[in-house]
């Protein structure tokens, strides 16, 4: 407490990935203010504009504070009993009628550990459907299976650490000053210190993170593919790799090369099928990625590949690649991060201080919730899958049902989820800590599809109205990040806990005591025997990493503690995965070792992936790339942030960002209003030339925070039929003045 009477508390930053360490100030039972934690090492005490501004964001006016049931076009205000009985009666008609694959939970990387090891365990070990996905299928599902096809286990070897401890920082398809900005600050305060720091910004648009770094590469959409090829082709035909870490480290291999682009209807998740390859044959393969052929391909000219790939193989230097959504919303997504992680081994700059790749997360706990809980239809906690019979048995053991409730197969990925209510194969949706009715992609079809009427039903749980409860059946209200304990994990492993430190606005209910109140209405209460809830289950959830390379600490060792990154072993943290002197599990001597890819003796794989040109590109009728993204001061689609004057102010409606040349063909000066079509719908908004992002000629980029334009009905459904995760970045669009 200090001297003006405000009680002071830990938390993690509510929006994103990054996870930075807050301070929060209440007093009187509110929020009052709120400043980056100083005793926090992700970020030493420095927040983002949204992170300042986290004290105003669960106080707006129309906060919803009761239960409300759809009357005819109207919503109802109803007791807590009345929506969770009404929503208990929709779940067993539906099981009862239809299976219970009629039913789904779709929540996020913004669940707590807690709520999404609930709706899961409820889910999978209770009702006994699949029919679990969060939004991260959207963000990061394509950094998961590339990780795990490369080796054969998620989550990077590398920390936060690496930002300060590098030389050459390759930045992939990542806004990092918009998108991540207190990391991007500790890689300019690492330049700042290091005048021999590079910062290379390889991207399809010019941003406020081209404008700080050393060298800005244009490429065309797509072409990312190609480079990271004719950059390995580089490094192995100057013979610049590292043979003796190659020997040691890596195998070879190649998978399925036509796979599609999963555009039609139930399109089920590609098991790939690898063929093991020696590196004659993997040097063959790089042989038509020419510099000369992929300047043609990406427009970067081949002498800067060719730079390219020696600044990533210098003895002398320390390497990163980081990437975000460039990468991962990618129709060919996981292979872009396997040949990231190509360039990495064959150079043997990974596993160490300061050389390392990353996929950083978009979300507060994409990581902690959705990849470690493993809340996709396909997992299960720890890495394991529904489709292995030992997984799914030890996954019942600790659960305590039976070995067959859990099904064999995985059933809807998200894009399917959505293609499935609008079919009418999936019945009842439950909806948390996310708004699909804005973010999925080809949403004028899923819209519609929402409101079809017949036995769907939709449960929408929320802190504020948005463009998904407005299709809900029932609304329920939410309690939000310090109105509730919770953990998150971060980006780097690090897992972060909090205790509620102010109670909810009228009825509102945490989405743990929701998904606990509908086990119990269906009969499933004996899965949630817990007095001490979130203390006895972050201990049963904490059974299935122990002793598996994921092993987390006891839940008392992270109420002080400013987080801890996984592998926790004798109470000490792991800072780089696979590493000697790091990781608990290498031994003295091994030096480097994948240990998780038992199937390969403990390499990692270099996987063979070619180029394939994009799910749809602009041609005659539709002659723009259309590219869709965030700004720095929106967190996703602007509930939260949209609801702080300051942010609003800042940046208030999304503008479509257009290349000068291309506003003087089309007659449109600065703000004019363009009209935007694509084969899905159209969107007509304002043009910005010259503004804080620039677009390449020939490509338009709309932000999807504004709630008044639905960037997403324009966005193609075409997804990497690997990961599940549709592309936002490529879609092909007509641009008219408006
Ligand atoms: Fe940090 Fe991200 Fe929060 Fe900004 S939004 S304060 S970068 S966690």
């Amino acid at each position: 407490v200090d001297r003006e009477g405000i009680t002071w508390g830990k938390a993690p930053c509510r929006f994103c990935g990054t996870g930075c360490g807050v301070l929060v100030g209440v007093k009187d039972g509110r929020i009052v203010a709120t400043k980056g934690d100083p005793a926090a090492p992700v970020n030493k005490g420095l927040n983002c504009v949204k992170g300042y501004f986290l004290s105003r964001i669960l106080y707006g006016k129309d906060r919803l504070t009761t239960p409300l049931i759809r009357k005819g076009d109207k919503f109802e205000e109803a007791s807590w009993d009345e929506a969770m009985e009404l929503i208990a009666r929709k779940f067993k008609e539906s099981i009862a009628k239809y299976g219970p694959d009629s039913v789904a939970i779709y929540g996020s990387g913004q669940w707590t550990v807690f709520e999404g090891y609930a709706a899961s365990k409820l889910f999978k070990g209770g009702i006994g459907t699949n029919n679990v996905e969060p939004n991260a299928r959207l963000c990061m599902a394509s950094a998961v299976t590339g990780f795990m096809s490369t080796f054969a286990s998620d989550e990077p070897m590398g920390c936060y650490d690496d930002l300060d401890l590098g030389d050459t920082y390759f930045l992939w398809g990542a806004n990092m000053a918009e998108c991540h900005p207190v990391l991007f600050s500790r890689l300019i305060d690492n330049r700042l210190r290091n005048p021999n720091v590079r910062i290379i910004d390889i991207a399809t648009r010019w941003t406020r993170t081209s404008q700080m770094a050393d060298q800005y590469v244009p490429f065309r959409p797509q072409t990312d593919l190609a480079l990271l090829n004719a950059i390995a082709h580089v490094i192995v035909k100057e013979k610049l790799y590292d043979e003796e870490f190659i020997k040691k480290h890596v195998v070879f291999k190649r998978g399925k090369e036509k796979i599609g682009y999963g555009l039609e209807e139930h399109s089920r998740l590609f098991v790939d099928d690898p063929k093991p390859m020696t590196f004659d044959e993997y040097r063959k393969f790089l042989e038509p990625y020419t510099p000369e052929h992929v300047a043609k391909l990406s427009g970067v000219p081949a002498a800067t590949i060719v730079e390219l790939a020696r600044l990533y193989a210098d003895r002398g230097r320390k390497v990163c690649s980081l990437w975000t959504m460039g990468f991962n919303q990618h129709t060919r997504g996981t292979w872009v991060n396997n040949l990231a992680y190509n360039v990495h081994l064959l150079t043997g700059k990974i596993c160490r201080p300061g050389e390392n790749p990353m996929s950083l997360t978009g979300q507060p706990s994409a990581c902690g919730t959705a990849r470690e809980v493993g809340t996709f239809t396909h997992r299960l906690p720890a890495d394991m899958l529904v489709t292995n019979e030992e997984h799914r048995k030890k996954t019942a053991e600790i659960w305590g049902v039976p070995a067959d409730r859990i099904p064999a197969k995985p059933s809807l990925h998200t894009t399917e989820m959505f293609r499935a209510l609008d079919r009418g194969d999936l019945k009842v949706l439950w909806v948390q800590v996310t708004n699909p009715f804005q973010s999925a992609p080809n949403l004028n079809r899923f819209r519609k599809g929402a409101r079809k009427g017949g036995d769907r039903f939709i449960i929408v749980s929320d802190i504020y109205p948005t463009r998904s409860t407005e299709l809900a059946d029932v609304i329920l209200p939410s309690a939000s990040w310090v109105e509730k304990t919770g953990m998150f994990g971060n980006a780097e492993r690090r897992t972060q806990h909090w205790f509620q430190l102010v109670n909810p606005p009228g009825e509102a209910r945490n989405d743990l005591w929701q998904t606990l109140e509908l086990a119990r209405r269906l009969g499933h209460g004996n899965l949630f025997p817990y007095k001490d809830v979130e203390k006895e289950m972050w201990e049963e959830y904490r059974r299935f990493g122990l002793g598996q390379g994921k092993d987390l600490a006891p839940y008392e060792a992270y109420h002080a503690a400013r987080g801890l990154r996984w592998p926790v072993v004798d109470g000490k943290e792991t800072r780089w995965r696979y590493a000697e002197g790091f990781d608990p599990y290498v031994k003295a001597g091994e030096q480097i070792k994948f240990y998780k890819n038992k199937k390969d003796e403990g390499r990692a794989v270099i996987w063979a992936r070619p180029y394939e040109p994009a799910a749809e590109a602009p041609d005659p009728s539709y002659p723009f790339w259309l590219c869709t993204g965030r700004v720095l001061e929106h967190w996703h689609t602007g509930t939260m942030t949209g609801r702080v004057p300051e942010l609003k102010r800042a940046a208030g409606d999304a503008v479509a960002e257009l290349h000068p040349d291309d506003a003087r063909r089309i007659g449109v000066r600065n703000g004019d209003r363009v009209k935007l079509t694509s084969r899905r719908g159209s969107l007509t908004l304002p043009c910005s030339i010259g503004g804080r992002g620039k677009s390449e000629r020939g490509s338009v980029f709309v932000a999807f925070f504004d709630e008044a334009k639905l960037v997403n009905d324009l966005c193609l459904d075409a997804f990497c039929p690997i990961s599940g995760e549709p592309d936002y970045k490529k879609c092909a669009v007509k641009v008219e003045k408006g």
